[in-house]
């Protein structure tokens, strides 16, 4: 501010100020700084300089410094300076603001002008502002603006996008000449309220139609979930747009028919970044990731501009296929474009590396973020609990807190499977009941099911069974499931005996229920039990999920699935599947085959566990990858223990550290041991 004092000594003309003035209003300023302006504003008889009057204001509402601002525009409040004051508000996201200066004009006699009103309407439609919205209308009523076309359509817009459709419907009603744009609105407005009948009405007595009517009701079509008419729509429309195609697009790849999306993509004779973020999405959505990405590679080839929303995109894609290449590659590409790395593209980063089973640097970019949101604290709570840090979860969960943001459900099963992962009863006792005091979180399924687990595997089998029979909602098999597994572990086969029971009272259409049921069955070598229960399942048609194993090698990423031998070196990958079972015999190795569903010779049984998809994975990565180099894999199932067994033997046998991501946590193996400690 030196510079600006010395510039003050020489007296120069008013306008010389003013304009110095406004280049130093350009910067972000601290208070301290603001309030030096101020001074010379004053000291100048600058007041009434409008330009520079807003433009001071601007940078006090962006220091959120109300206060200040309001002293200030008190000093002279003008019609234009009131519109400007609202717009400011409205782009810094503050309703609440743009409500004060409009209340401030009412009171001081000042009549808002049109634009006045279209902007906080705008507003209200945009941010959830009913209440505020419908005390606008009033005004607007009592001070006769409501015969404006233009205005009742914002009206109208106001009240549909807060889900209020009567009120729209009774403005769209009253309107004198319902042009194009009032049309198009209330289409939109019953499009996204699912009454697709009374959009086509209106659709259909439309005498001018422009593009965005017939984008509408393609939208609402889509929406519907009717693919079929919407493309009628969209093969009739006379002048199909930019918008029109990503339209049908999006609506094809919301009901997961990537083909046709597909069709219609290559059909294009110029796409947006939004058509390619759609339909790499899609793929992404649909669990096409090779297709995803070599959509990416051909926008590269293209040369067609990458955004954020593609990054988030592949890096979701990464993280669920375990691809920690890929996810690094996208990572340094993000870095070599500068991208800035916002809460939303840092969390996918930080869920992307989480996912991939590298913690460390996950957290240093978390650490990095400059603004984190509820979802990057959710990603980092569930992730250290999925690495089996229970205690570290609960660190971040009080970091969370410090910084006033409020938890949700998904921060609560994070830290509630972390402390069931790292055996903390107490302290998951604590959390359960801190969820439902102190945040009014009503506890839901998976809540109660962490709790059960946490209990059952803490051998508080007693207690997690109270827990069951008093819990508000009904227990899914995921819950008894786990009781059963803490039954096996701690032999209570009189109470497995009672959850198989309750198991049977649940939906009999669901494939977990029986495979929960065949499972105990066959710990027990009840091999008639087991042989029924999988009759049943082929009449019913129910099927058990298959084992299915990713592992990325040379930037590829590999699927192995149990009972499947599509890989191309399946025989070389079983050949030397077969070697490495003799390796770690050697040091001590035992077949588990309890976890088979069939009565089969202890011979076939042990090669049906040989071949768990994760074994394969895990041979191919050994086989294909430098020696003392890490092996990640990814499974869709729990791991059995045979094969948690098999891999502790592996990993010191080959002195290779071995991550696997299974359904519930991580495991890292290393030197013959399991981070999970056998508990999981
Ligand atoms: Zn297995
Ligand atoms: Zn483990």
């Amino acid at each position: 501010m030196s510079s600006l004092m010395h510039s003050f000594l020489s007296k120069p003309s008013k306008s010389y100020l003013v304009g110095h003035l406004l280049s130093l209003l350009q910067v972000p300023l601290t208070l301290n700084q603001l309030h030096q302006i101020h001074s010379q504003i004053i000291i100048n008889q600058l007041s009434k300089t409008h330009h520079l009057i807003a433009n001071f204001l601007t940078s006090c509402l962006n220091l959120h410094h109300l206060h200040y601002v309001s002293l200030v525009y008190n000093q002279n409040p003008t019609l234009s300076l009131s519109n400007f004051m609202i717009r400011a508000s409205i782009q810094c996201g503050s309703l609440g603001n743009a409500v004060f200066f409009f209340r401030r004009m009412l009171s001081s006699e000042m009549c808002p002008d049109n634009n006045t009103f279209l902007m906080v309407l705008r507003a209200c439609a945009a941010s959830n502002g009913i209440v505020v919205g419908q005390s606008i209308h009033n005004t607007i009523l009592k001070m006769g603006f409501d015969y404006d076309g233009h205005l009742q359509t914002t009206i109208l817009d106001m009240y549909a996008k807060n889900r209020d459709l009567g009120s729209a419907h009774k403005v769209f009603e009253r309107m004198r000449e319902r042009d194009v744009v009032a049309c198009n609105a209330m289409i939109m407005a019953y499009s996204r309220h699912g009454h697709v009948e009374l959009a086509l009405e209106i659709f259909k007595g439309m005498n001018k139609k422009n593009n965005v009517s017939w984008n509408a009701m393609i939208d609402c079509y889509c929406k519907s979930g009717n693919l079929e008419a919407a493309r009628q729509i969209f093969d009739r429309n006379p002048a199909r747009d930019m918008v029109s195609w990503n339209t049908m697009i999006t609506g094809y790849c919301k009901s997961g028919i990537l083909a046709l999306a597909k069709e219609l993509f290559d059909a294009m004779d110029s796409r947006n970044s939004i058509t390619w973020n759609t339909m790499i999405s899609g793929y992404v959505h649909t669990g096409d990731f090779t297709d995803a990405f070599s959509l990416f590679h051909q926008m590269q080839v293209e040369r067609v501009r990458v955004n954020e929303v593609t990054l988030v995109s592949l890096l979701s894609a990464c993280a669920h296929l375990g691809a920690l290449d890929m996810g690094k590659w996208i990572h340094a590409y993000m870095r070599h474009k500068r991208f800035k790395f916002d809460v939303v593209l840092g969390t996918a980063l930080v869920d992307m590396y989480l996912k991939c089973g590298s913690l460390d640097i996950a957290l240093q970019i978390f650490k990095e973020l400059p603004h984190k949101n509820i979802f990057s604290w959710n990603s980092i709570i569930s992730g250290l609990a999925m690495h089996g840090y229970g205690l570290e979860a609960i660190d971040a969960f009080n970091r969370m807190r410090e910084c006033n943001i409020k938890p949700d459900g998904v921060t609560f099963v994070g830290l509630l499977s972390g402390c069931s992962h790292s055996g903390l009863v107490d302290e998951g006792k604590g959390l359960f009941s801190l969820m439902r005091d102190e945040y009014g979180i009503e506890p839901k399924v998976e809540h109660y099911g962490c709790m059960v687990d946490l209990l059952a595997r803490a051998g508080l089998l007693k207690e997690a069974i109270v827990l069951i029979e008093t819990m508000p909602v009904e227990p899914n098999p995921v819950v008894l499931g786990s009781i059963l597994h803490a039954c096996e572990v701690h032999k209570d086969i009189e109470l497995s005996e009672r959850m198989i029971k309750r198991l049977l009272e649940l939906d009999p259409r669901d494939g977990g229920n029986y495979v929960f049921l065949s499972n105990v069955y066959a710990c027990r070598k009840n091999w008639d039990d087991v042989d029924a229960i999988r009759k049943e399942m082929r009449d019913r048609g129910v099927r058990k999920t298959p084992g299915c194993s990713l592992i990325e090698v040379s930037n590829a990423v590999h699927e192995f699935t149990v009972g499947d031998s599509s890989h191309p070196q399946f025989a070389q990958i079983s050949a030397f599947l077969d070697e490495i079972n003799w390796g770690v015999r050697e040091i001590g190795y035992e077949a588990k085959t309890e976890p088979v569903l069939h009565d089969i010779e202890e011979e076939e049984k042990e090669s049906a566990v040989r071949y768990h998809s994760e074994k394969l994975a895990i041979a191919f990565g050994l086989m294909s990858t430098e020696p003392g180099s890490v092996i990640r894999v990814v499974k869709n199932l729990r791991i059995c223990s045979d094969c948690h067994v098999f891999i502790k033997f592996l990993s010191k046998k080959y002195k290779r550290e071995i991550i696997v991501r299974d359904k519930s946590r991580f495991h890292h193996f290393r030197y013959g041991a399991c981070s999970c400690k056998d508990y999981w």
